[in-house]
């Protein structure tokens, strides 16, 4: 038994007549950029998100910088987020000349901590800098605790911008992503929860004057409709229509997949409970939708070559933090984020893994465990 992280052949093999059809429909139609499927898909994930507007971009990483864009980061400005994310993050501050301010995590769920994020508020305050845009990260599919971060952001009058690359139909009350925050952005990287086939990304937002600014910025600057009238300078950031169409056919098997995804990885806590493997955490009142399932052990590095072993593909999301990368190298220290990046493990999981294969992946730590003992 092969088991891969996230199997996106088997997903394709149980979708792949629908695929192929809208494929070949944006080819005969030669729509090939924005057009009729970017509009729909648009229209369709706003609906998801229960959120007035969405925009499409050419990538998760473009989502957020352009999204902090027309929240009114300026070049000097500081945008606070945790150490515990992806790269993109951090280079989308840079990348539009703001400053990167990084918090620790909380032991509990790796999730940015609110209390860190008020401290250092404080502190950039303090040293009369600026702070502009709080960047929580709904990191493995967990939900950040949103009503704290609200809460400070309102304080300190500073923006929100949710970075759900990860979380596509994540939950907390019952509200879906985008409910406390300015903006919030999505990845459709092909492994993400909600992936294309190639890059793509989203913006969602209640707020229409960011809507339009966005619009505007993913193209060149431009006013809907007249093509060489620029307003502004803006980007190229614009999502395929093969794309868009490929999201809308995937689109209405996202909550199948993510029921799949929480079922998986229940299964999982429940084979895993009793042995030293601690499970992944929610606050409650949580939805969290899996894009990683992520246990953490002090005998990581043995767990995960006995996987390998097994043919089981295991990661590690992520091994630097982002102070401690070559591109960074910071002197800031996170005791919790430094800690974990020793002793997390992503097993597989995805929309349509098996209970055979959970199992399978469950035994082999558990015996890998009884050797350490
Ligand atoms: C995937 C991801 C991104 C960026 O996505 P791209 O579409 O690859 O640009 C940003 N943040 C996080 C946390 C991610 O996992």
């Amino acid at each position: 038994m092969q088991i891969p992280l996230s199997n996106l052949k088997r997903q394709y093999d149980q979708i792949k007549t629908e695929i192929n059809y809208a494929i070949q429909s944006v080819l005969d139609s030669t729509y090939y950029i924005l057009g009729p499927d970017v509009f729909k898909f648009e229209e369709e994930f706003a609906e998801y998100n229960q959120s007035k507007y969405c925009i499409s971009v050419a990538n998760g990483t473009d989502a957020i910088s352009i999204g902090l864009k027309a929240l009114g980061v300026k070049p000097g400005d500081y945008v606070i987020t945790v150490a515990n994310t992806f790269i993109a993050t951090t280079e989308a501050i840079s990348s539009i000349g703001a400053n990167l301010a990084l918090v620790d995590a909380k032991a509990e769920d790796l999730l940015i901590d609110p209390i860190l994020v008020e401290h250092k508020i404080l502190e950039l305050i303090n040293a009369g800098k600026t702070v502009s845009a709080i960047i929580p990260v709904h990191l493995y599919g967990n939900y950040c605790d949103m009503l704290s971060i609200k809460e400070i952001a309102d304080k300190y009058k500073v923006k929100i911008l949710e970075d759900a690359s990860q979380a596509h139909g994540a939950e907390k009350y019952g509200r879906k992503i985008g409910y406390w925050s300015d903006i919030a952005t999505f990845s459709f990287y092909p492994g993400k929860n909600l992936g294309a086939y190639g890059d793509a990304g989203a913006i969602i937002t209640n707020n229409s004057d960011y809507a339009d600014l966005i619009k505007m910025l993913r193209n060149h600057g431009r006013n809907t409709g007249e093509k060489y009238s620029h307003q502004i300078e803006g980007y190229n950031s614009r999502m395929d229509s093969l794309q868009a169409a490929i999201l809308r056919v995937k689109l209405k098997y996202l909550e199948r997949w993510t029921d799949h995804r929480i079922e998986s990885a229940h299964r999982y806590s429940f084979r895993l409970s009793g042995t030293q493997i601690e499970t992944p955490r929610t606050e409650k009142d949580t939805k969290h939708v899996f894009h990683l399932y992520v246990i953490q052990s002090p005998y990581r590095d043995k767990i995960h070559h006995a996987l390998m072993g097994s043919s089981i593909q295991s990661g590690i999301h992520y091994p630097i933090p982002i102070h401690k990368l070559p591109a960074y190298c910071l002197s800031d220290s996170f005791p919790v984020v430094e800690l974990a990046a020793s002793r997390i493990l992503s097993l597989p999981i995805d929309g349509t893994i098996s209970l055979e294969e959970v199992n399978f992946v469950s035994n082999s730590i558990i015996r890998e465990l009884e050797d350490c003992n």
